[in-house]
């Protein structure tokens, strides 16, 4: 399996097998079938940070493994906890000394977890701290995966809910994100629930029908941010590949297959998408899809310039999608005093070296 090698030295990333693969790979090695399942579950249920620990394998056999493969476990490199919300957001750094974000954050109805997908990204909305510099390489399954293990470990909570907002476009990592998405729900591992994991995406068209096919019951996300291409394109380059048409079409298609609602994620930026017009717009496009909408304050990064709009206008927004029906909550902004928005923890971290 390409996918599952690992950068340095071309060792096989075994946290990123999954249990078939991993019988495999064990069955060559001449070990007994059982042998894969012990091991599994050392990893993706007990959440051992090495092979050391799993002591009901012979310590040789340990030892062989430990030459053999690369085994994930991020180091924590920082952690903020913010006064206002007890969110807590994660700096790891993963074996080639690279850093992602993840967010822990306690909800009334469960943990929840926001996770990187990739580190950078390449699709350079421009409000987005992330993409500041570009991608650097996309995230392993084992990557994704120990982020939702370490805070589970760091915590002592189980973690009910996952999202895949945090830095990086899941979908251009396709295939390491589906992958990452059976284990985290396979039964055999946290056995997440499908329906509380949310992948959400800047609206890579072709990706998200391939999803559609998968037979996965996760929610997908749409960040919209404009109801025209003309508004969507001032905020987001991706828009000149995939028009709002397009879009909503592949929306369709996605609940059509999964009989999953999508949610929309607009991000209120002032002067730009906060319109009356805007809303009416969005009101059109959701009417026919009857999917939620999240309205986001969007996050001021100093390098971007943009401004949130005013609570004035952001609640005549609301009541424009109110009269009409359509679903529409103002996300809650989670640790605010702790650089919430995607990439800034990072970003920060990297300017201080
Ligand atoms: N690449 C994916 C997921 C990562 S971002 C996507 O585009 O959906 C998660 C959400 O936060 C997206 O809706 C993104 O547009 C939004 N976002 C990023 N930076 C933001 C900011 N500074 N303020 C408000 N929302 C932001």
């Amino acid at each position: 399996m390409a996918e599952a090698k690992n950068r340095e030295g071309g060792k096989t990333d075994i946290k990123s097998l999954t249990l078939e693969e991993l019988k495999k790979e064990l069955e060559i090695r001449g070990e007994k079938a059982f042998r894969a399942g012990q091991m599994y579950n050392w990893m993706h249920v007990k959440l051992a940070r090495s092979f050391a620990e799993m002591t009901n394998l012979s310590g040789e056999f340990r030892e062989e493994c430990a030459e053999r493969y690369a085994y994930t476990a991020l180091k924590t490199v920082r952690v903020q906890e913010s006064k206002i919300d007890g969110t807590k957001k994660y700096l790891f750094e993963l074996a080639d000394g690279n850093v992602v974000e993840s967010v822990w954050m306690k909800y009334k109805h469960g943990n929840s977890v926001c996770i990187s997908s990739q580190v950078g990204c390449r699709m350079g909305c421009r409000f987005c701290a992330s993409t500041l510099d570009g991608l650097v390489r996309s995230l392993s399954p084992s990557e994704m995966l120990d982020q939702v293990y370490a805070i589970t470990l760091l915590t002592g909570e189980r973690v009910s809910n996952v999202v895949v907002m945090g830095m990086g476009e899941p979908l251009d990592n396709y295939d390491n994100l589906t992958v990452f998405l059976r284990m985290l729900t396979d039964e055999n591992g946290l056995h997440i629930s499908q329906r509380n994991v949310t992948v959400s995406t800047c609206g890579l068209v072709p990706e998200m029908r391939r999803l559609a096919e998968e037979g996965l019951q996760i929610t997908l996300a749409l960040s919209l941010h404009g109801v025209t291409d003309e508004k969507r394109g001032k905020l987001m380059p991706v828009a000149k590949r995939y028009s709002v048409d397009e879009l909503m079409k592949a929306c369709r298609y996605y609940f059509e297959r999964t009989g999953r609602r999508i949610t929309l994620e607009y991000s209120l930026v002032s002067g730009v998408n906060d319109s009356e017009e805007d809303a009416l717009g969005l009101v059109r496009l959701v009417r026919p899809l009857g999917c939620h909408v999240n309205l986001i304050p969007v996050n001021p990064v100093a390098e971007r310039g943009f401004v949130q709009s005013e609570p004035r206008k952001i609640r005549a927004f609301q009541n424009i999608l109110e009269k009409n029906e359509i679903n529409g909550t103002i996300r809650r902004e989670m640790g605010r005093d702790i650089d919430g928005a995607c990439g800034q923890l990072r970003r920060r971290h990297r300017s201080a070296d």
